[in-house]
């Protein structure tokens, strides 16, 4: 049984090494190969991540900025790290906005004919409450688009934004993309235009009665309107209301959010120095905070737990670093990115100092099955990663798009010489239908295809540190 085995391995060398001859200049050796398979052993049979992800979920909870439980899961990621056998950790501080939802947010919409029909909704992240916690109650007025307001009157009314993400786009977040307008900036139009609360459509394509939270960014020179998130099934319903019987629906809302000010957290950083080039850093990371409806389960759990799980895997395999890795949770993804800017801040003061980040990876689009990495990088960059897709086609990789890498290390691109940045692209189909939702819990991520990720940011990470430049 061994020597068929053992044969049959020979075997499977032999054409692996045929087919590096046969293709032209090679750019990864049959070594990467192997160490990647060894990558993937280790991840798919002592997988910590699953469980990992199960005590943030679960033990210590969602972890919006400026909570208690974003401190726990700060002080629970740097010594998971320490565990791991990073040489150093520490926490870079940060000064994160410290904002509470609050535990009411209700509306109903009232029909000429006397009949109230409950809404589901809840505040979008940075909203202020209404007027002393109590009901606004204004005429209900529909638009899809933000300019529709530069025409219509909403002065006394509740705007709904109702504009949904593009069904016909592949890339779910781009769809995303296509209707974030409204929840990031509706607030501030409809103020201009004389409104006095805003509701807005869930960024989910599906339909149910969940609402879906996130940010919102309030303009200085305007008015500050309290915001919700609507369901689409209950959004949908509004809008076959207000055309129906145009200006005779009232809707009424309260919410009892609260804004804290700030308070000091931070990014958690672990370090493994590299062998040849100590002062070359590759960043792996992740986003520690999340919202708090839901467990931050996909968004960014998985990017957290990712980003363990490569360190964890490529110790275990006994992997020598030549560059310095850095494994990173970022703070304050969600509601201001403070914690990216931050770290982008310090790696050019590094910079300066000869210490230079040639790569920086994010896993933050969900524990999905991984279907590659999504590139924001010099043209060199890009056709250097393309010229991994052999060793990486056996695990199902095939994405090697350009594109947004991710939030948090998006502001290293501005660093002279620009690093190669990287994004794990996951199935991305039915990440929305979760994100930002109560729904965004560990029951719904599935272990292997969350493995699979974290196997592929180690080899990602590991492909970087044997052949970036
Ligand atoms: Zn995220």
């Amino acid at each position: 049984m061994h020597s068929v085995k053992i044969a049959f391995l020979t075997l499977g060398m032999m054409s692996l090494e045929a087919g590096f001859q046969a293709s032209a200049q090679p750019s990864t050796t049959p070594s990467d190969s192997l160490l990647i398979r060894q990558v993937f052993n280790e991840v798919l049979s002592h997988g910590e991540a699953h469980e990992n992800l199960r005590v943030l979920c679960k033990d210590i909870g969602h972890r919006l900025s400026g909570s208690p439980s974003a401190d726990r899961a700060m002080a629970w990621g740097q010594q998971r790290m320490d565990s791991y056998g990073v040489d150093t950790s520490y926490i870079m501080p940060v000064e994160v906005p410290a904002w509470t939802r609050g535990d009411v947010a209700e509306a109903l919409a009232l029909s000429p004919d006397g009949t109230a029909m409950d809404l589901h909704i809840t505040a979008l992240g940075g909203s202020v409450p209404t007027e002393d916690d109590d009901w606004i109650e204004g005429p209900l007025l529909v638009v899809r688009h933000l300019d529709a307001l530069d025409t219509l009157d909403a002065r006394g009314h509740i705007v709904l934004f109702n504009r949904p993400m593009d069904p016909l786009l592949i890339n779910t977040g781009a769809a995303y993309g296509g209707a974030f307008d409204q929840r990031g900036g509706g607030a501030s139009v409809a103020a201009e235009a004389g409104a006095i609360g805003v509701l807005v459509r869930s960024l989910t394509h599906a339909l149910d009665t969940l609402p879906h939270t996130g940010s919102l960014r309030y303009k200085d020179s305007v008015d500050k309107l309290p915001a919700a998130a609507i369901s689409t099934v209950d959004a949908s319903a509004l809008a076959k209301m207000h055309r129906a019987t145009p200006g005779t629906i009232q809707v009424r809302m309260r919410m009892n959010s609260q804004d804290l000010g700030n308070v000091e957290q931070g990014n958690v950083v672990g370090e493994w120095r590299g062998s040849e080039f100590p002062h070359e850093i590759i960043t792996l990371g992740g986003h520690l905070d999340s919202w708090d409806i839901g467990e931050g389960a996909h968004d960014d759990g998985s990017g957290v737990v990712h980003t363990l799980e490569a360190l964890r895997a490529l110790k275990a395999i006994g992997y020598a670093p030549r560059r310095t890795l850095r494994f990173v949770l970022f703070i304050n993804e969600e509601n201001g990115n403070r914690g990216g800017k931050r770290y982008a801040a310090v790696a050019a003061e590094e910079h300066a100092s000869g210490l230079r980040h040639v790569a920086a990876m994010e896993s933050d689009a969900g524990g999905f099955v991984p279907r590659g990495v999504r590139m924001d990088a010099p043209d060199q960059g890009v056709a250097m990663v393309r010229s991994w897709a052999n060793t990486l086609e056996p695990y199902n990789l095939h994405y090697f798009g350009r594109g947004g890498a991710g939030v948090d290390i998006g502001p290293l691109k501005n660093l002279k010489p620009r690093p190669l940045l990287l994004g794990l692209v996951p199935d991305g189909q039915r990440y929305f239908d979760l994100h930002h939702s109560s729904q965004d819990v560990w029951e719904n991520v599935h272990k292997r295809e969350l493995e699979l990720g974290a196997a592929t940011c180690a080899s990602m990470v590991l492909l970087l540190d044997r052949h970036a430049e």
